[in-house]
């Protein structure tokens, strides 16, 4: 069976989550690194190439245009399609980021080929796999009906990634480009923070109203450092100006999945929940024992989140250093 997975990349920094993408590819390629192939697109971004080698790639696709560097979907899909010309693959597999939703939608409709997305399970046999649904109330099973090529996008941060070696063969990828007046970026604004982002974070600080103010972040901030953790925050929060926008987890904000996801003063509503009840380890820190969000919790402290932060972070301080 041949795979063939599409590598997101930016600033020339290959992202995290194609190293999981990469190694379900190798699973249900049964462990074939020769019938796995990857793709990559951007602009000097051929050096990423070698490192695709270590996780079990046969082949690297390389798409190579300044008209690449930034995210474009009519350039993305035009490089996706030459490559599925090229291996012919029978599952194309991705990452449900916000670049894989919307590459792989263009690209299942571009190929008339089905599409399973957010798929935090799928069958070796690739006749289809899970998905949360409804905000994450419901695990659904869903499978293809068709016998041809399949489309695939898996949730960020649940398979693990395991390194593999492979040929990598590198083939540069010959892309009609489309015409620049239909879809051009003219900027990209970055947020401003250090951190990884949160939907790769690894741990996930989170404030809620009740924090009262932006300034107050400050308790969260303090014990994120500690922990070297990612702040993430409630709608509510995002909407009464207490943290940016980039910043807000669920339905509406980022899907996250860390190991370790503290919720501070955050009541749990549905919304939210979407975007963090599969985290590993839940710790709710809430005044309310009645708080939803200590349904989903595995650790829940009732307490006032103005005392309770300040000695975690006195506490993880003095175990981590
Ligand atoms: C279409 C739609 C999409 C939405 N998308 C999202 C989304 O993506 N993300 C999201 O988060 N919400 C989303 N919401 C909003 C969601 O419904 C809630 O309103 C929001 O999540 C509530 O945020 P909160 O928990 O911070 O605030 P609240 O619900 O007001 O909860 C505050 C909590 O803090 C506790 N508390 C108060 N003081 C303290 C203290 N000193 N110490 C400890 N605990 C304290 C309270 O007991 C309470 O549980 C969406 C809503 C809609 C309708």
């Amino acid at each position: 069976m041949k795979v063939l997975v599409f590598c997101e990349q930016r600033d020339g920094k290959l992202k995290s989550h194609s190293h999981e993408a990469l190694t379900v590819a190798h699973r249900l390629a049964g462990k074939q690194a020769g019938d796995v192939a990857a793709v990559l697109a951007g602009s000097g971004v051929a050096s990423l190439a070698g490192e695709l080698k270590g996780w079990g790639a046969g082949k690297v696709y390389l798409a190579e245009a300044s008209q690449l560097g930034h995210y474009n979907p009519l350039h993305y899909t035009s490089a996706m399609e030459q490559a599925v010309k090229q291996w012919q693959p029978q599952l194309v597999l991705g990452i449900a980021s916000p670049m894989g939703r919307d590459l792989f939608a263009r690209l299942s409709a571009r190929l008339k080929a089905p599409l399973l997305t957010d798929l935090v399970e799928i069958k070796d046999d690739m006749s289809g796999g899970t998905k949360p649904m409804y905000a994450g109330k419901v695990l659904a099973s869903v499978r293809y009906k068709n016998k041809g090529l399949r489309l695939a996008t898996l949730r960020p941060n649940v398979f693990a990634a395991t390194a593999s070696q492979g040929d990598a063969q590198t083939e540069a990828l010959s892309v009609s480009l489309a015409d620049e007046r239909l879809l051009k970026t003219l900027e990209v604004r970055k947020g401003k923070s250090e951190k990884p982002d949160l939907t790769e974070a690894a741990r996930i600080v989170s404030g809620g109203r009740s924090l009262g103010s932006a300034d107050n972040f400050a308790i969260l901030n303090e014990c994120a450092e500690v922990l070297g953790a990612t702040v993430g925050a409630s709608r509510a929060a995002v909407d009464s100006g207490y943290a940016r926008h980039d910043m807000q987890v669920g339905q509406t904000g980022k899907t996250v999945n860390p190991n370790l996801y503290i919720a501070c003063g955050i009541s749990g509503s549905i919304q939210h929940m979407a975007g963090m009840r599969t985290s590993k380890v839940i710790v709710a820190v809430n005044t309310d024992p009645e708080a939803p969000i200590f349904s989903v919790a595995t650790y829940g402290i009732v307490a006032d989140l103005f005392e309770a932060v300040p000695l975690m972070t006195k506490k993880f301080k003095a175990l981590l250093d």
